[in-house]
């Protein structure tokens, strides 16, 4: 089998990690700690937290039935996963990468960030994966192959098979952001990650877990690929407060919220086709819809009066007329609905 190390900078291969004052001590019965320069005074949060996560790392193995070495964790979201992605496997002004568009903003700004090319391949009839048009993007150049699924902003995840056959064929790395997972009936990547060494999958606790504010993204991949974030990443790149809230929520479960909304996403499908400024409403494996509407500037103005907000995708490739709403309490699902059938 090929190795993935092959699609890998030399330059991050030859890297050797900073060494942090907690790595270079073999644990034992310490009990004055005077090695990396800290406040000796305990008020909570005085002491560097564990540069390897290695608490958190094994909760997380636990949850999703992935081997410790095979993830990464990083403490600004899984933003920070995708622009590491870049880091170690891309170039800078030589190396490219393919993106479906519409998607995701974010692979645009650390594609630019970093100097690489995003070569963008529009989404097929009803937002299907372009399978084709993406491998014939591609050339000797090419190292990433982003799919978003469920997709933002479209809201449909494409068939585990499909994506397998995509990264088989895929000459460098396919990374699937599965941010919105947890709400999608047609599983996670997660379960063939063995089969692929070309694979990182992204997921993240912002979105069905309701820890956007604590900003704890993870990306699982290969253990020779797994190693090589650890080495890019900041050293300390998750706090030590964010460490316990994270391993202490993950023990109290999200399945009643992700239920929930699940419900309320069934409910807006059969009622947002029936609003009257409503055109078209995409069919949705995550916690929003993508709707076009007559006069999206206009309904869009509306709510935003109302003190209502949405996404305005109105001027993004492929969304012509489409506002993305997100999928709230069963209350504020309520007043949108009100809102946009008293639309005129
Ligand atoms: C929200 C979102 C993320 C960001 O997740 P963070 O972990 O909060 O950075 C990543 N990918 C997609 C597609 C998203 O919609």
């Amino acid at each position: 089998m090929n190795s993935p190390l092959r699609y890998v900078r030399p330059n991050i291969l030859a890297l050797r990690p900073y060494s942090t004052a907690r790595d270079e001590f073999e644990g034992g019965n310490i009990s004055v700690w005077l090695d990396a320069n800290e406040s000796p005074y305990d008020n909570g949060v005085n002491r560097y937290p564990d540069p390897h996560q290695k608490l958190l790392k094994a909760r997380i193995s636990r949850l999703k039935g992935i081997a410790e070495d095979q993830i990464f964790v990083g403490g600004a979201g899984s933003d920070e996963a995708i622009d590491l992605v870049f880091r170690i496997f891309c170039e800078p002004g030589i190396d490219n990468a393919i993106a479906i568009t519409p998607s995701y903003g974010v692979y645009q700004v650390a594609a630019a960030t970093n100097n690489v090319e995003l070569r963008e391949v529009p989404l097929a009839e009803g937002y299907a994966l372009p399978a084709e048009a993406l491998l014939a993007a591609a050339d000797a150049h090419t190292k990433l192959l982003w799919i978003c699924s469920p997709n933002n902003p479209t809201g449909n995840a494409f068939d585990i098979a499909r994506l397998e056959q995509l990264a088989d064929a895929f000459g460098g790395m396919v990374i699937v952001d599965e941010a919105y997972v947890d709400f999608s009936p047609k599983g996670s990547m997660l379960s063939v990650l063995h089969r692929h060494p070309n694979l990182i999958v992204l997921q993240t606790f912002s979105k069905a877990w309701g820890m956007a504010g604590l900003r704890l993204g993870m990306a699982f991949a290969a253990p020779e690929i797994a190693a090589l974030f650890g080495r890019v990443k900041y050293p300390y790149n998750v706090n030590g407060p964010t460490q316990a809230e994270v391993m202490r929520r993950i023990d109290m479960g999200a399945e009643s919220a992700i239920r929930e909304i699940c419900a309320q996403r069934s409910m807006l499908a059969e009622a947002l086709p029936q609003v009257p400024c409503v055109q078209q409403v995409f069919p949705s494996d995550a916690n929003f819809f993508l709707v076009r509407v007559n006069d999206p500037d206009g309904v869009y103005a509306y709510l935003t009066e109302h003190g209502v907000i949405v996404r305005n995708r109105h001027r993004i490739f492929g969304c012509a007329g489409c506002l993305r709403l997100t999928i709230g309490t069963p209350e504020e699902n309520r007043r949108l609905l009100q809102l946009l059938n008293d639309y005129q």
